[in-house]
């Protein structure tokens, strides 16, 4: 599975073709360096599905601004910190660091 069908993040992060991008290649790739493909899939699987969890996690990160009720003093400070066009510019649409 690859693309939205393995995963999908909430849309704000922008990920989506990148993510199915990054899969295709992610998977041509297993397939040549590994002999069978079981190794292949399973080596695939660890790969993309850190990736996956990793823009998920990013996704709830930028989501926080965006609630209606923002609870805690944390949420409180994220919604003030994405306040401008800048900070919503720099951390949507970028690959995060996992
Ligand atoms: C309104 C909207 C705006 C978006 N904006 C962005 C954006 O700005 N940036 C971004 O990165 N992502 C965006 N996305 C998300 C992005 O489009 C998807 O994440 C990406 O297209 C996923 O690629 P995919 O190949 O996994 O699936 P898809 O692009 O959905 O491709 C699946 C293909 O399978 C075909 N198919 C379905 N069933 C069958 C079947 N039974 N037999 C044969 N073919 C079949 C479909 O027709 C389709 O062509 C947006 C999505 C939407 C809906």
């Amino acid at each position: 599975m690859l693309g939205d069908a393995a995963f999908v993040a909430r849309p704000h992060c922008g990920m989506g073709v990148t993510k199915a991008a990054g899969d295709a290649l992610a998977i041509t790739e297993a397939l040549e360096r590994h002999p069978s493909v079981e190794e292949a899939l399973a080596d695939y699987s660890e790969q993309r599905c850190r990736f996956g969890a990793s823009i998920v996690q990013h996704a709830r990160h930028l989501g926080a601004y965006m609630q209606a009720q923002l609870k805690s003093e944390e949420e409180r400070e994220m919604a003030e910190l994405y306040r401008t066009p800048e900070a919503v510019m720099r951390e949507t649409a970028v690959p995060v660091k996992f």
